[in-house]
């Protein structure tokens, strides 16, 4: 929703307020800022006076030209965007299933429609109103179609992953504010901190670590190269991989 589709009540515009400097800018000795007492009629094009609420100075919102918002009501309009965006993103798909469930039975859209509208006691359907939505939204969320993939058997040679050689000292003043690990090649290896892992020990005191998902469930978007980890750097390396663990890394 933009500013322009809102409809508040409009408010008389308040008398105008000297305006303060907002930010309390360092600037030369020798310089001194005159701040300039405007009426509404003088003021700059890039200001103006809220049409929310009426107070002045305003700053003209660049996605809407003709409007003007005080800080105040920016922040809330800010906000009520965010929270209808949020709002849309959780309760349309949730919205499109059920509707796609008994549009599936046999009710109509209109039926649909009109339980929905029942639901939430707007009584909108007569204008056709929901009917049109739920339509868009069933669009934009189809319910997937799943399919049987093969069962994985996944074979892993030891030999070959990826080897942390050794470790680097972290050096804050630098920019380098934890320890980070080397591999045979001298590259910098990333370690999946905050990720659900499997060390699986060796005979002689060596590790391996498979990364298995994130927060207890698999997660194929934070699928890290499975590791192998000489005996003397594990303790370091397990630290690091705990160092995020209760942040919802
Ligand atoms: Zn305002």
């Amino acid at each position: 929703m933009t500013a322009q589709t809102r409809t508040r009540k409009p408010v008389t515009p308040r008398k105008a307020s000297k305006p303060t400097p907002a930010l309390n800018v360092k600037t030369s000795s020798t310089i001194t800022a005159k701040v300039p007492t405007l009426t509404v009629r003088d003021m700059p094009t890039h200001l103006g006076v809220c049409d929310w609420c009426g107070a002045t100075p305003a700053l003209i919102t660049p996605d809407a030209p003709t409007f003007a918002e005080c800080p105040k009501c920016r922040i809330f309009r800010l906000l009520t965007d965010a929270a209808t965006a949020d709002l849309e993103a959780l309760i349309h798909p949730v919205i499109s299933a059920w509707a796609q469930q008994y549009e599936s039975t046999g009710l109509s859209r209109t039926d649909v429609a009109d339980l929905l509208d029942l639901y939430v006691g707007q009584h909108l359907s007569d204008s056709g109103r929901l009917v049109r939505w739920l339509t868009d939204v069933q669009a934009q969320h189809p319910i997937p179609t799943y399919q049987d993939v093969p069962t994985a058997r996944v074979t892993l040679d030891v030999t070959q992953l990826r080897r942390i050689e050794r470790i680097g000292a972290a050096v804050p003043d630098r920019g380098i504010p934890r320890p980070y690990f080397l591999d045979t090649n001298g590259q910098v290896v990333s370690i999946g901190c905050g990720l659900d892992t499997i060390t699986l020990m060796q005979p002689n005191g060596d590790a391996v670590i498979i990364y298995t998902g994130i927060h207890g469930g698999s997660n194929t978007t934070h699928q890290q190269e499975s590791l192998y980890v000489p005996a003397h750097l594990l303790e370091q390396v397990q630290a690091e991989l705990t160092s995020r663990d209760g942040s919802r890394a």
